[in-house]
C-alpha cells in the first residue's frame, strides 16, 4: 500500500490480518514479475469484509482448505520458483508470421521457435527499483543509494535484473523478444552477479558460444505483446514470459501458471 492507504487502509489491514479478512481490491496496480504483487493507485478502492456471498463461499472456502492455506504460507508455495508452467495444447500456437506487429497489448500467445541471442553491444543487465510493484528501471549505480523515479521511495541499492535481446524463429519467420531475470539466466547460463563480475574485469560473455549450444533446440515459447505506441511512434515490444523444452510436449492442457491460487487443488 501506498501514500495516502498507508495510515488508513494499511493500519486496518494490519489488524485485521490475524482474522484472515476477506478484502476486495477495486483497481489494483498488480505484478507478476517473480510472485503476483498487488499494490495501490491513486484509483484503487479497497473494502475489508465486505457482506456479500461471494464472502461466506471464500469463508467456507479458507475454513475447508486450512492446511493447504498453512502450507502455502509456511513453505511460500506461492513463490515462482514453485509454480509449474505447463505447455499449451495446439490451437494456442501461433506461427511467427501471423503476429501482427502493429497489434498493441494483446494477450500472451505461444509459439513453438528457436531462441539465439541477438548479440548487441548493449548490458545484459540493467538495475531496477526492488519494490516488488515497481521494478521500474532506474539510472542509479550499482551499490549506491537512490530514490526511486516511479515509487519515490529510496533504496540502499538497486537490483541488477538479467535483461536482454533474444530473436526467436520459426519455420515462418523471425520474431525479436525481450528476456529476463530467471529466463534469462537460464538461457545464459550465468547470474546477474557474474555478468557484472565480467563487465567490471572487462571480460565479454561468449554469445557465439552460447548460441551454439541454444541451436536446433525448439521451446515453447510464451510471449506477452507489450507495445504502446507513443505519439504515433510504433515500436513492437514483445516479452518472453515462459518457455519450455519442446521435448517436454506431452500435449497437456495449459492451466494457469498461477496454480497456486486454484481453489480446487488441495493435493499439494
Ligand atoms: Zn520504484
Amino acid at each position: 500500500m501506498w501514500e495516502e492507504f498507508l495510515p488508513s487502509e494499511g493500519a486496518q489491514l494490519k489488524n485485521l490480518i490475524p482474522h484472515q479478512p476477506i478484502i476486495i481490491i477495486a483497481r489494483p496496480k498488480v505484478n507478476t514479475h517473480h510472485t503476483i504483487s498487488i499494490g495501490t493507485q491513486a484509483t484503487s478502492i479497497i473494502i475489508f469484509n465486505p457482506e456479500i456471498p461471494q464472502a461466506a463461499l471464500l469463508r467456507q472456502w479458507i475454513a475447508e482448505n486450512a492446511t493447504y492455506i498453512r502450507r502455502i504460507i509456511e513453505e511460500k508455495l506461492y513463490d515462482k520458483a514453485h509454480q509449474q508452467v505447463h505447455p499449451p495444447i495446439a490451437s494456442q500456437l501461433r506461427e511467427i508470421y501471423t503476429i501482427d506487429p502493429t497489434a498493441q497489448q494483446t494477450k500472451p500467445f505461444w509459439i513453438k521457435a528457436e531462441i539465439r541471442i541477438r548479440n548487441t553491444n548493449s548490458r545484459y543487465y540493467f538495475l531496477s527499483c526492488p519494490n516488488p510493484t515497481c521494478m521500474k528501471p532506474t539510472g542509479a549505480d550499482i551499490d549506491t543509494d537512490f530514490t526511486c523515479f516511479y515509487c519515490r521511495m529510496t533504496y540502499p541499492k538497486p537490483l541488477a535484473r538479467l535483461r536482454f535481446e533474444t530473436q526467436l524463429c520459426d519455420d515462418t519467420g523471425l520474431l525479436t523478444a525481450t528476456i529476463e531475470d530467471d529466463y534469462a539466466e537460464s538461457i545464459l547460463q550465468t547470474s546477474v552477479h557474474e555478468v557484472i563480475r565480467m563487465e567490471q574485469a572487462e571480460e565479454q560473455l561468449d554469445i557465439a558460444v552460447i548460441n551454439n549450444r541454444l541451436q536446433n533446440t525448439r521451446y515453447y515459447i510464451q510471449v506477452r505483446n507489450t507495445t504502446r505506441s507513443v505519439q504515433f511512434i510504433h515500436n513492437p515490444r514483445y516479452i518472453i514470459v515462459a518457455y519450455l523444452p519442446y521435448y517436454r510436449s506431452n500435449a497437456l492442457p495449459v492451466q494457469p501458471i498461477f496454480l497456486i491460487l486454484n481453489p480446487r487443488r488441495r493435493d499439494l
